[in-house]
């Protein structure tokens, strides 16, 4: 089954939300076992909105909107909908009764522009909507289904998960599972991924596989689409075991697994623990690392040593180096984590010192110019990165990185150990 998603709403062409309806309804949606094919996104205006039903309708089994069933003039896609199925409607007193309770309960009158919202297409069925006023709608046409459901995505979900979900089990035969598992990789970039896995690339039918670069990490999302969901497991495991074979150097998680998560693994597992001297990521490092969880076991604490000052006193970076190499040098970072080692007196302390940006670049030190180090009772490591990106960028990237050199460092000593 084909099925179409339509976002309504200007502020989503605008830019100003984000459309999460969408994410929503294809993840669910696939689940389920439909093939969303095309999300569209329109503003409120009649005559779009009109030809994009049209379109969607043409190319689509399933057409579900989201948004404009409010009670205003601007709300506009049931109206838009009879027009173009030539509908007409009728007040539905179920509904009209339970939107007057809505406001009856909060103690506040239903007023005359909510009766709008108790309109229903002739022949169309209603998806009580619990926690809102407008109700969702499904109308069949012939062999095609509209279904319209609320903006607001708490009262998306609601409609979604009480009543559209169970219509469309009902009313659908099995359409199967598409499931999707993730491999997590560090320390190698995509292409060099993409050319390992060249021929499973080339030759993929079902599963898929997909390869993309995130922040400090490469994933490989392997999907397959079955009638039942051990099948769609079994065929995911039979090429997890190919990928695993050629790059389980690299692989450090699956799934829902994280750089943050996987040192603490590791913390844990070596029985180490650690402390961050953070400056250009103003605590973002040990924000990942407490996102995790359990993580009070080995993170034993961190400084925001953003300020010269704050990186003399409190962890004892010597004015001198400061004064010579600047708060942005190999000196700085390397001494930020050997004093918040000794400050916490942790196996690992780490010192991330650079330019976010935008602005606070020199002619030798351009934005996102980071150094950081991982001190420990072997030594201090210090690695410097040029990243470049935006301010946010630039701290997630130099967050993450200084997580993965922790854990390189824990492999290092280990082999050396062993
Ligand atoms: P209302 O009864 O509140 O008018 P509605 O069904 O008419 O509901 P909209 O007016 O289109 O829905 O959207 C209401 C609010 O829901 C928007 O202001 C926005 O905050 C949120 N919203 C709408 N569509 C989306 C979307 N696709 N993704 C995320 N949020 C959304």
């Amino acid at each position: 089954m084909k099925v179409e998603v339509i976002n309504t709403g200007t502020e989503l062409l605008l830019g100003e939300i984000l459309n999460t309806n969408f994410q929503y309804l294809s993840r669910q949606l696939n689940k389920l076992g439909f093939d969303v094919l095309y999300q569209t996104t329109v503003g409120d205006n009649a005559g779009r909105l009109k030809d994009v039903f049209k379109t969607a309708l043409e190319r689509a089994d399933i057409v579900i909107t989201t948004g404009g069933l409010g009670p205003t003039r601007g709300d506009i896609t049931k109206e838009v909908l009879c027009e173009t199925l030539n509908l007409g409607t009728y007040l539905d007193l179920d509904t009209w009764n339970r939107i007057n309770n809505y406001f009856c309960k909060r103690g506040l009158c239903m007023s005359g522009n909510n009766e709008k919202q108790a309109m229903v297409p002739i022949g169309a069925q209603v998806l009580t909507n619990e926690v809102g006023t407008a109700p969702g709608l499904a109308v069949t046409q012939g062999d095609k289904l509209i279904v319209l459901l609320p903006g607001p995505p708490s009262e998306m979900q609601h409609v979604y998960e009480k009543q559209l979900e169970p219509y469309l089990i009902n009313h659908f035969a099995k359409q199967g599972v598409i499931y999707s598992h993730i491999i997590r990789l560090r320390g190698i970039g995509e292409s060099a991924v993409a050319e390992k896995l060249d021929d499973i690339i080339t030759s993929q039918t079902n599963p898929t596989i997909a390869i993309y670069a995130r922040r400090g990490e490469i994933i490989i999302r392997l999907t397959a689409k079955c009638m039942e969901l051990n099948e769609a497991k079994t065929l995911i495991a039979a090429m997890e075991a190919l990928v695993n074979q050629r790059l389980s150097r690299y692989i450090y998680g699956t799934d829902d697994e994280t750089l943050a998560s996987y040192l603490g693994r590791e913390l844990l597992r070596t029985g180490s623990t650690i402390a961050f001297a953070e400056s250009c990521t103003g605590g973002l490092a040990s924000s990942l690392i407490t996102d995790v969880p359990g993580s009070s076991e080995y993170l034993l604490g961190s400084a925001v040593t953003y300020s010269n000052m704050a990186k003399h006193k409190l962890i004892n970076v010597s004015q001198e180096n400061l004064d010579t190499y600047g708060a942005v040098s190999e000196p700085v970072a390397r001494q930020m984590a050997e004093g918040v080692r000794a400050l916490f007196g942790t196996t690992y302390g780490v010192g991330i010192t650079g330019i976010a940006g935008p602005g606070g670049a020199t002619r030798d030190k351009p934005v996102g110019l980071v150094y950081m180090a991982v001190a420990d009772d072997k030594g201090t490591v210090c690695d410097k990165h040029i990243f470049g990106g935006s301010r946010t960028d630039n701290k997630m990237r130099s967050a993450l990185t200084a997580i993965s050199m922790v854990i390189d460092r824990i492999k290092e000593t280990e082999n050396t150990d062993k």
